[in-house]
């Protein structure tokens, strides 16, 4: 993996920490406070500059609004979810929505469609919170990120590979909840990345795919199995 500046550091289950090459900290579905498999030393947030946000679960916004309190960074999601943020205090939201490409602070990040569901839980109420939404984000080195959110397999992965040609992609493996690792290779075959991180798998007893078994069935991608709080750069 060719990373060229950027430091890539996974909290566990969706949630991943960036360094940018320009040193801004990005964090992609900020739950890590109430994640199970976060390192006690990653709980405490330092900084972030920028938040991106796929969908309103609680496992993917969990600690969002706390995080903005504390820091007060630009926020990416889908209007619906920001909407609702914006009301419960988030104050830098940059809302954009499927297709569309903005730069946020030295990154362009696109948003791209996920096939999934996303109410957020406010109280005892589930609130419409638009759709779930994958990113591609493009850094100032030239590196190409996808990160599916939760999703299923699509066959309009294929766009996203033409598009943008992320070399990097985050896909969920857990399966029930999301695609599991048969999916997920089915994804390689239509996003052809150079490297695939599972994600999104282990945190939970259900969510039973593991990366060794999608390593059994995209044997063309590297199959990398981060570690919740290790870095990786390069
Ligand atoms: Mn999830």
């Amino acid at each position: 993996m060719d990373l060229n500046g950027i430091k890539l550091t996974w909290l566990g289950h969706a949630t991943f920490r960036i360094e940018t090459p320009g040193g801004k900290t990005i964090i992609i579905d900020p739950w890590i406070m109430g994640n199970t498999i976060t390192p006690e030393t990653e709980k405490k947030v330092k900084k972030v500059a920028i938040l991106l946000c796929t969908q309103g679960h609680g496992d993917h916004i969990g600690d969002a609004v706390e995080i903005c309190r504390q820091h007060n960074p630009v926020v990416v999601g889908i209007p619906e979810l920001c909407g609702w943020l914006g009301k419960k205090g988030v104050k830098q939201l940059a809302e954009m929505n499927k297709g569309g490409t903005q730069t946020v602070g030295d990154i362009k990040v696109t948003m791209v469609h996920a096939d999934h569901s996303c109410g957020i839980q406010d109280g005892d109420q589930m609130v419409y919170g638009g759709e779930a939404c994958g990113y591609v984000v493009e850094f100032s080195n030239g590196v190409k990120i996808y990160h599916a959110g939760d999703t299923n397999v699509f066959g309009d992965m294929a766009i996203i590979r033409e598009l943008y040609s992320p070399e990097i992609v985050m896909l969920p493996i857990g399966n029930h909840y999301t695609m599991g690792p048969r999916e997920a290779a089915y994804a390689c075959n239509l996003l052809k990345p150079k490297t695939v991180i599972p994600m999104h798998f282990g945190t939970f007893p259900v969510l039973v795919g593991r990366p060794g078994e999608l390593l059994k069935l995209a044997p063309r991608v590297q199959v990398l199995e981060m570690k919740p709080g290790v870095t990786v750069a390069s």
